[in-house]
């Protein structure tokens, strides 16, 4: 199969690739044409996945459609943008049919469940690797940034945290779990959800947000770093799945909380005025911390007491000690 029968097979005939609001035109041509409205500003984000770097090789192709894309979809969510569509580059090393349709189911079952259309690509041969470029929409001014929060604001996540990252051992295949604790871990790190309808909900309350995919700490350090202030986190209260916590235990469930990767959960910062109506309105924020004046990140126990451990969230090329 050569390069355009492929793309037609898995990608230009997928239903994802079949338009959508927002696309002017899809696949086909030198470029995809989008349409933003007046008002709005386009929201682009690019992620590459790497084959033994972000992912086990081999893995499920299925799962591994699945997960990129929602990766990639997340950053729109935590900048408050309403999906339009994605780009997909993907460096192949051979093709298989079943790979192929595998990971295309994949994609597409996510892409519909965001509500974004492939609108263009590239296809190439090498070592695996994914790049996704999502495009997304926001009104003028409205974008959740990093750099708003405010000494006085509430620390806020927009679920539980830790399942990623305590879903890693069992996803590698290095330890093993009853079904009842190893199935959510599995489907938490295989198929996070964008938090998307919440990013949209917090346009013009939070001041501040982003998407964990570093660890609590080390994301909220970049909020910390954006805005100028400091960050609390009160250990005491970060939300902790069940199947977590039977898996690792207390302390270690907390410690894949605050440092572990790949929660793809939204931490804002909100005024404590904009709290209620969004919990009425039935999201699932849980508060956990505050912004303070000052600088750089503080996990608090009970007792008000500095236990912050040396911040380390994952770094490419950054030399290990
Ligand atoms: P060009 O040579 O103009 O860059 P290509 O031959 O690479 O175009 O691609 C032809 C069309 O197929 C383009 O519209 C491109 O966006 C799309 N395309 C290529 N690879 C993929 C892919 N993996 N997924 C979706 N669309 C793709
Ligand atoms: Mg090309």
């Amino acid at each position: 199969m050569g390069e355009f029968e492929l793309i037609r097979n898995f990608f230009a005939a997928a239903p994802c690739a079949q338009g959508g609001e927002g696309v002017a035109l899809g696949i086909g041509d030198d470029c995809a044409l989008l349409a933003v409205p007046p008002g709005e500003q386009l929201a682009i984000s690019t992620d590459t996945l790497v084959a033994g770097v972000h992912f086990a090789d081999p893995c499920d192709p299925f799962l591994l459609g699945q997960r990129s894309l929602a990766v990639a979809v997340s950053d729109l969510a935590a900048m408050g943008a309403a999906p339009i569509a994605f780009t997909l580059a993907l460096t192949l090393p051979t093709v298989t049919t079943d790979w192929l349709g595998a990971f295309a189911r994949g994609l597409n079952l996510m892409a519909q469940n965001c509500g974004v259309a492939l609108v263009g690509g590239d296809t190439t041969r090498g070592p695996l690797s994914l790049t996704m470029t999502v495009f997304g929409r926001v009104p003028a001014g409205l974008a959740l940034t990093r750099s708003g929060a405010q000494p006085g604001d509430l620390l806020c996540v927009g679920g539980e945290l830790g399942n990623g990252a305590g879903a890693l051992p069992l996803v590698l295949g290095q330890r093993m779990a009853e079904a009842a604790i190893a199935d959510p871990l599995r489907a938490h790190y295989w198929s996070p959800q964008p938090q998307l309808g919440l990013g949209m909900a917090l346009r013009g309350k939070a001041t501040a947000a982003l998407d964990i995919s570093d660890g609590l700490l080390a994301d909220c350090g970049h909020i910390a770093l954006a805005s100028k202030v400091g960050v609390q986190v009160e250990r005491s209260k970060l939300p902790l799945s069940k199947a977590l916590l039977a898996f690792l235990g207390q302390s270690g469930a907390e410690q894949a909380a605050l440092s572990g990767g790949d929660d793809y959960v939204l931490a804002f910062t909100l005024p404590p005025a904009e709290l209620p109506s969004l919990l009425a309105d039935g999201w699932p924020i849980h508060v956990l911390g505050r912004v303070v004046a000052g600088q750089g990140v503080t996990l608090l126990d009970a007792d008000g007491h500095d236990i912050t451990p040396p911040i380390r969230g994952y770094q490419h090329f950054r030399e290990t000690p």
